[in-house]
């Protein structure tokens, strides 16, 4: 018999790996996402090893080594000159220190193989073109309307809805909408067989510049390349919206000059797509994580910007440590369960948000304090780019 009957709102990283993380505990799960169809952006993802164990751990190993690339070394560069900063050593360097590897994929290949793997659980009922609008609690059970059904009825309801989350004011109390950061992302993906050989890769790049980086890995096992550049540069569109489209001239309006060798990757892309940067502050504790039988997952609960490559990692951290905190629960115990799972999560996810902050502070320094990065980067080498206390976790 299934232990509870849990509701996620959202069929992104987050749900998805709610939903399966919950189905491999024997939980019954109905997602809604409001989308008509399941869907992800044509971009590239990081995946740290603190990530790849919780995918591991969601039994999805196998298909994750079809699409994923390895890349053997992370490189930090100027994107004022070119010249090389810093470096550490990925591959089995990665798996030696923290038991798993450092993955790139692209996004398409990671939700589609969480949604094959939902699907495959059995105990996952899908709903498409069903948005959430309210969730209201009732005596032992939360119930939830959405635009496709008049109301469902369950154990507990995951927000796992995203940067516009509507679940989250539910449980977070306010009703702020995100904060616009003043960044913007630019994404370009291709074919490596369709770059000059010098100009393909199987390492993270990453160029540091005023006020921007630029950062390029392989997915899809080293076949395609994908390139953000980051600037502090006004949106281009629609917040709203994370597939706006662009294009080489506006990008570089906002960046200005690059190195030759920046430069020759931008012009090699064949087309461009921009991202409005947005995040919001760090929950303040555990009651903003879940409240009776609400919780949230992923970018509801902490959006962050992009520069520790972390945001979806912790939504599969989230996925992993709810289905934890949820094992064998019965309906009962359910707000118990989810208080534990709240308090399991907040700090992690805040120290991940602000860290993230603050790396966008550094990668874009200007004056003395990029000499100073710089000088620290050349000296201390992998012993500052390594993370264990975000990858050993
Ligand atoms: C430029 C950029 C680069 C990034 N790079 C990385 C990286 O390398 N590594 C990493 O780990 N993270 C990265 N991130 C962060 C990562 O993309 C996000 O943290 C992650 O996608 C969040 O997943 P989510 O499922 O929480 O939210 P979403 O992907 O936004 O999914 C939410 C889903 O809920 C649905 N939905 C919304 N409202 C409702 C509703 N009311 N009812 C039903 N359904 C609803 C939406 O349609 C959507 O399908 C990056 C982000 C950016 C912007």
């Amino acid at each position: 018999m299934p232990a509870a009957h849990i509701l996620v709102a959202g069929g992104g990283i987050a749900g998805l790996s709610s939903a399966l993380a919950l189905a491999r505990r024997r939980h019954r799960v109905d997602l809604f996402e409001q989308a008509l169809a399941f869907a992800e952006v044509g971009a590239g993802i990081q995946l740290g090893p603190n990530v790849a164990r919780r995918l591991q751990a969601l039994g999805v190993w196998e298909p994750l080594m079809r699409i994923a690339a390895k890349p053997e070394a992370l490189v930090v560069r100027s994107a004022v000159h070119g010249g090389e900063i810093a470096r550490l050593p990925l591959g089995n360097a990665m798996l030696r220190s923290y038991g798993a590897p450092y993955l790139c994929a692209h996004r398409a290949d990671l939700h589609g193989l969480l949604l094959a793997a939902v699907r495959g659980s059995g105990a996952v009922t899908l709903n498409t073109g069903a948005r959430i609008t309210d969730a209201v609690a009732r005596a032992g059970a939360v119930c939830v309307a959405s635009t496709a059904t008049h109301a469902w009825e369950g154990d507990a309801l995951i927000g796992a809805d995203g940067l516009w989350s509507a679940v989250r004011a539910r449980v977070v109390g306010d009703d702020q909408p995100p904060r616009e950061t003043g960044h913007t992302a630019w994404r370009a993906l291709i074919t490596q067989s369709s770059l000059p050989a010098a100009l393909r890769s199987n390492q993270v790049s990453v160029w540091l510049g005023p006020r921007l980086h630029a950062v390029a890995y392989p997915v899809r096992r080293g076949e395609a390349l994908n390139v953000v550049v980051l600037a502090e540069a006004a949106p281009t569109g629609d917040a709203r919206d994370w597939d706006q489209a662009s294009s080489l001239a506006t990008l570089q309006a906002a960046t200005g000059h690059t190195d030759a060798s920046v430069q020759a990757l931008l012009e090699a892309m064949p087309a461009w797509r921009a991202w409005t940067l947005c995040d919001r502050p760090p929950l303040s504790g555990p009651e903003q994580m879940a409240g009776e039988r609400v919780a949230l997952a992923g970018d509801a609960a902490h959006p962050m910007l992009p520069y520790l490559a972390q945001g979806a990692g912790m939504a599969i951290e989230d996925a992993v440590a709810l289905a934890e905190a949820l094992d064998g629960c019965d309906a009962e115990a359910v707000p118990q369960r989810l208080a534990l799972y709240a308090r399991a999560r907040w700090q992690r996810n805040a120290q991940v948000q602000a860290k993230a902050r603050r790396n966008g502070e550094i990668f874009h320094a200007t004056g003395l304090m990029r000499m100073g990065r710089d000088a620290a980067m050349r000296m201390m080498g992998s012993r500052l780019l390594d993370q264990p206390w975000l990858y050993g976790a």
